[in-house]
């Protein structure tokens, strides 16, 4: 056996992911040190409470609550505990003690990244994320590293599994958003308080942390657009289907070439959003992820795989280890992280996207002149239009006018932009012939 340096791990958390990753080390460590050129010793792992049920059989004699005498001396800490305080003290006070650290933690960085990137920045360390952003899919690496030399346009992710489990089961099923919710909670897809997911904060953090690597840009958390996907009913995903389209929570980080004031702006937004039904986006179903890019010079690029779970996620915490070990044993300084574009934010007014408008209106001579008369007034030009009354069906599938005349006009439009579109609606909504504004979605990904 090669007689590796050693390095000393600390472990903070043996939860889903902490857990599966002190087993993994602990099992396939003579492999590991082969590849990291270092033998990894798992000094110990800080828990809560050393009686917690683990998903896998650790030694008792590695868990600690005291995480303190860990730190000291380690050479790569490993941060699996979640939340910001304590895992933001801890994962600095290892940073100034000369670690190395890796995190899954999306929240800590998407609040507290440019603090800790500056800290190791300041000691020659070196901070790996593989996990935070999409799982076990490897994406940060793809951006940091294999796209370096090139230029990202766009980013579109499906970042948040729970949500793109809802969606797809009411795509498949038909099924309304309140009961597959409650289905996900009972199987495990969901959390007992699900607003992290369906509100968008976790698609939200990502798309903080994917924006920020793909423009070189520091993006605060505050200047992500944030929609969730409570509102999307069963008849949203019908029209949606009907017209060639599926929803999907994305989370889009796009270039805006000549945006900026003498320069590009980026936009980073989270929502349900159209997608259509040959996109590569739309055949991502149940709980898996994907991102996808678009580059300059290499194209379109797709990353798709399991967007969470313990043993999953614990493959890119594990890259991220070897990676670490690597570097430390070839010594240097850790490659900071770029923000140097800084590019301009702009907010969801400025950004230009198609939309799908429905209506319910009154069926009578004048309306479609009158809704059309606002739109273009409003710069909003229409592409499609499709009208279908409102009523019930017969036996033979014909439909029966309602007594108060009702038609639903569904409206696609071409590239138009957040603010003028807004107005337009508020417009059609108080014009008078609009009796119902059934929904407004952007459509991405042409
Ligand atoms: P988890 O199951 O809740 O586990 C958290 C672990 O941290 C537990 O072992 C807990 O100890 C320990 N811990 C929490 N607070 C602590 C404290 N103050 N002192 C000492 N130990 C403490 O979390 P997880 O699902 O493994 O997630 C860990 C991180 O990975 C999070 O940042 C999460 O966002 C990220 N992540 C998770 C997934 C996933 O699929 N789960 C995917 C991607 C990224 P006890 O066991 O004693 O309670």
């Amino acid at each position: 056996m090669t007689d590796y340096r050693r390095l000393r791990v600390a472990l903070l958390g043996a939860g889903a992911v902490g857990s599966q990753v002190a087993a993994l080390l602990l099992k396939h460590g003579a492999e590991l040190a082969d590849r990291a050129g270092a033998s990894l010793e798992l000094a110990g792992i800080a828990v809560r409470d050393l009686d917690a049920p683990r998903d896998v059989e650790l030694p008792r004699e590695l868990l600690t609550t005291d995480p303190e005498p860990l730190l000291v001396g380690a050479d790569i800490v490993i941060e699996l505990m979640g939340g910001i305080e304590p895992a933001r003290t801890w994962l600095l006070q290892a940073i100034n003690a000369g670690a190395d650290v890796v995190t899954a933690n999306k929240a800590l960085l998407a609040t507290h990244g440019p603090e800790i990137f500056e800290a190791a920045d300041q000691v020659g360390a070196q901070v790996y994320y593989e996990a935070a952003a999409a799982g076990a899919i490897p994406i940060i690496r793809p951006l940091r590293d294999s796209l370096a030399g090139d230029r990202v346009r766009r980013i579109m992710g499906i970042v948040n599994g729970t949500t793109n489990y809802i969606l797809d089961r009411m795509d498949r099923e038909g099924a309304e958003f309140a009961d597959v919710l409650a289905d996900a909670q009972r199987l495990g897809y969901a959390e007992a308080d699900p607003t992290a997911d369906v509100e968008g904060y976790d698609a939200a953090q990502k798309a903080a942390i994917l924006a920020s690597l793909a423009f070189h840009t520091t993006v605060p958390l505050e200047a992500v657009h944030r929609e969730g996907i409570t509102a999307i009913d069963a008849q949203m995903i019908e029209d949606a289907r009907h017209a060639g389209y599926v929803i999907k929570l994305l989370a889009v980080c796009e270039r805006l070439e000549g945006a900026g004031e003498g320069g590009d702006a980026i936009s980073v937004r989270v929502y349900p959003a159209l997608v259509d039904r040959s996109h590569p986006l739309a055949s991502v179903h149940g709980a898996n992820n994907a991102v996808f890019v678009e580059a300059e010079a290499a194209g379109d690029l797709m990353f798709y795989g399991a967007g969470a779970g313990g043993v999953q996620t614990a493959s890119a915490v594990l890259g991220d280890v070897v990676s670490a070990a690597r570097r430390h044993i070839a010594g240097g300084l850790g490659v900071a992280e770029s923000t140097r574009a800084n590019l301009p934010i702009v907010t969801i007014g400025h950004v230009t996207t198609r939309y799908q408008i429905t209506l319910e209106v009154d069926d009578r001579p004048g309306v479609l002149a009158t809704v059309a008369g606002i739109l273009s007034d409003g710069r909003v030009s229409i592409a499609t239009l499709e009208q279908t009354v409102v009523g019930s069906s017969d036996a033979a599938g014909a439909v029966r006018p309602d007594e108060e005349g009702t038609a639903r006009l569904v409206i696609g439009t071409h590239r138009a932009r957040e603010q003028d579109l807004s107005e337009t609606v508020q417009r059609l909504a108080d014009s008078g012939v609009v009796e119902r504004v059934v929904s407004v979605l952007r459509v991405e990904g042409d």
